[in-house]
């Protein structure tokens, strides 16, 4: 049994990065970008009014101002600003010549036809520079960052529609467990649904990989031994669900070793998720993971998921929060760290929600966050801050 950081600096220094590729712009969600995007262009490529409004020289601000144009964004002003003059200026459009400042048409009285005051007492500038957010070949995007909404903005506004990502992970995903049926079974007596396989593939899809499900291996060495050599075949990462614990039934480290899958580690300090088993093969990794939901949710968040993107050459680190208990917890068995679910309170605090173990998956669709409980931790005091994992 090794500790948790233990396991995590093994499996994390196995990962060996995967190849790239290019996908459209369209299709870059999630996606890692494999190198640096630096910007073709300067952004905002011209001065230009952050307001709707009129743009004129600062000196200018008392006096009544003639109006010399009217500029929309999108089309250059034709005339210079002189003194005691202004252009109505549109947000976006560019700034005239002449003009150091824009005064919002909130703050602007219209004396007669052509000619307008500011009503105000002091103005920003309103300008945005231009350059002040990007330099042409400045790199606007990091390689290893990740492509999210906002990615894809910046993508967009320096041209780079094909950028170079890595290639998805292909996850191969096994249920072991002769008491397991699909869930569109109804389970005989002494039989459950198999949750566990839905669950990864969610968990696998949610971390921007490439899942397939091999179905439900009946707890034999023939059975669990064809799906792992078809699911090597296809995918850079194999996830096992059940099997590696100590019954007479749990034949999954055996068949890894069969395969030629070196085991680093088959047990982890920690509760949920003790039997949780790492693995490298012929170029492919391999996990089992516990059969327990909760166990498999957890091992697959907190170990599985930094690996996973590792390949894909992204540093995944989940966000925390610190936050009081609003009430005591008492740890219950104190020889290993104990994760367990937790709620906010609606004052922010943190409680403990019902919890009846690795079994309780349900528990985890109420909470909203995950504490660790320090191995010999008793009891945790009202107040006791705590970091919570967002689930
Ligand atoms: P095991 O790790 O195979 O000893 O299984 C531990 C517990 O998890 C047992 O109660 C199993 O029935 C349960 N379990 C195993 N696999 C799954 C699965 N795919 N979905 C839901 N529960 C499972
Ligand atoms: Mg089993």
């Amino acid at each position: 049994m090794i500790p948790f950081d233990q396991a995590f600096h093994i499996v994390m220094s196995h990962a060996r990065m995967l190849d790239s590729e290019t996908v459209a712009i369209s299709e870059s969600l999630g996606r890692i970008l494999a190198e640096d995007v630096r910007s073709d262009m300067d952004m905002p490529p011209f001065d230009k009014s952050a307001m709707d409004g009129y743009a004129c020289r600062r000196a200018d601000l008392g006096h009544e101002l003639e109006i010399v144009e009217v500029i929309q964004a999108g089309k250059p002003p034709l005339k210079a600003v002189g003194e005691r003059q202004c252009a109505k200026i549109m947000t976006g459009a560019m700034l005239p010549e002449g003009a150091d400042c824009v005064f919002m048409i909130e703050y602007a009285q219209e004396i007669r036809r052509g000619v307008v005051r500011f009503t105000g007492s002091t103005t920003h500038d309103n300008i945005c520079r231009k350059s002040e957010d990007i330099r042409a070949g400045d790199i606007a995007l990091r390689r290893g960052a990740r492509i999210a909404p906002q990615h894809v903005a910046v993508l967009a506004t320096v041209g780079c529609i094909h950028p170079r990502v890595y290639r998805k992970v292909r996850v191969g995903i096994i249920a072991t467990g002769d008491e397991l049926v699909e869930p569109d079974q109804r389970p005989g007596p002494s039989q459950i649904r198999t949750s566990n396989s839905h669950q990864l593939r969610a968990q696998a899809l949610a971390a921007d990989t490439a899942p397939t499900y091999y179905g439900i291996a009946r707890d034999t060495r023939d059975a669990i031994d064809g799906a792992m050599k078809r699911a090597m075949a296809e995918n850079d990462v194999i996830l096992l669900s059940g099997g590696v614990s100590k019954g007479d039934y749990d034949l999954v480290p055996d068949i890894m070793t069969a395969n030629g899958i070196e085991i680093l580690f088959d047990s982890i300090a920690m509760k949920p998720g003790k039997p949780t088993t790492f693995g490298v093969g012929p170029g492919v990794y391999c996990f089992g993971l516990p059969g327990n939901p909760v166990s498999t949710f957890i091992q697959f968040e907190i170990l599985v998921k930094p690996f996973l993107y590792r390949l894909m050459g992204h540093d995944y680190r989940p966000p925390y929060s610190l936050r009081p208990l609003a009430s005591p917890i008492k740890a219950k068995g104190t020889d290993r760290e104990t994760w367990l679910p937790v709620k906010f309170a609606a004052d922010g605090r943190v409680e403990a929600g019902a919890y009846h173990g690795s079994a309780h998956i349900n528990a985890l669709c109420d909470a909203d966050g995950l504490i660790v409980l320090p191995a010999g931790a008793g009891v945790l005091e009202e107040g006791t801050l705590v970091r919570v994992r967002p689930l």
